[in-house]
């Protein structure tokens, strides 16, 4: 399918899936823009590169998605906003007893509030275009709960709640407000936690991986950023014209159980 004419912007999208989604959107002919809160001279090359192979446009904006005004800036300095994904996201793990504040802070202002200030922004040219695409990258943790992880659950939920109502003020308009649910997918972010699991548990890498990690996910596979990739296309195609205000589970089961 060809997403030619079609600008998308995919925060914190410097690594993980954020990229695996903005390489996806690339190679479906769209002109991406690549997010983070580092402006270094290889996030920039970052966009380059990833354009030159892919034979697209695509800028690397800095904004930092824990401050409303930067994530409604990075849609002004974009320009226009065909595709919005929603993907910028951080992780603590802790008892609620002892998670510390500002941690708690954080999470919900990048994981939850930064998609309400840039879905705020993008809307208004969306609706003018008649045309236009909402994902949200939540998690399987937006439909479930895991102890210790207070914050990320109330912001990934948060968020399915959010892309519901997006979904409703927009519908019939062209514009669609969908959420991607992974499970386990092997990115940084994932890769960060296992030295503490491995602690926790006093288990080696690939037993933690298996037994405890992916305990939840059946089919004992993490997800791939091609997988949420793919989908983040399927739901900018027209087959999904009418798939609006859901949740899609990319998680190996988990939620099945
Ligand atoms: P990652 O750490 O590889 O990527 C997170 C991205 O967010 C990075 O590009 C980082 O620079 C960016 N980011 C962090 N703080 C930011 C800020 N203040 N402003 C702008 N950008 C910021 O992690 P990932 O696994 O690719 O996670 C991406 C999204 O997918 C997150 O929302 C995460 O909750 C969600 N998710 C991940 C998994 C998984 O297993 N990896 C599962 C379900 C959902």
């Amino acid at each position: 399918m060809t997403l030619a004419g079609k600008r998308a912007i995919i925060t914190g999208s410097n690594s993980g899936i954020g990229l695996g989604v903005a390489e996806a959107l690339a190679a479906a002919g769209a002109e991406v823009i690549l997010n983070s809160f580092t402006d270094r001279p290889e996030d920039h090359a970052l966009a380059a590169d990833l354009g030159k192979r892919h034979g697209v446009t695509a800028r690397y904006i800095a904004a930092d998605m824990s401050k409303g005004a930067d994530c409604r800036a990075l849609i002004e300095k974009a320009g226009s906003c065909d595709i919005l994904v929603n993907n910028a996201g951080i992780q603590f793990v802790s008892p609620i007893e002892d998670f510390p504040v500002e941690k708690w802070d954080s999470i919900i202002a990048i994981n939850l509030s930064s998609a309400f200030h840039t879905t705020a922004a993008a809307l208004p040219g969306m609706r003018a275009k008649g045309w236009g695409r909402v994902v949200n990258i939540a998690s399987a943790h937006g439909l479930t709960a895991s102890p210790f992880k207070s914050a990320y659950v109330a912001a990934k939920h948060g968020i399915v709640g959010l892309t519901k109502t997006v979904a409703l003020e927009a519908a019939g308009k062209g514009i669609t407000c969908n959420a991607i649910c992974p499970g386990y997918v092997l990115t940084p972010l994932v890769e960060a936690q296992i030295p503490e699991q491995m602690k926790v548990h006093n288990m080696d890498r690939e037993t933690v991986i298996r037994e405890v990690m992916l305990e939840r996910q059946p089919s004992r596979q993490f997800a791939t950023v091609e997988q949420i990739g793919g989908t983040t296309v399927y739901l900018c195609s027209p087959s999904a014209d009418q798939v609006t205000g859901t949740t899609i589970s990319i998680d190996g089961g988990w939620t099945a159980l």
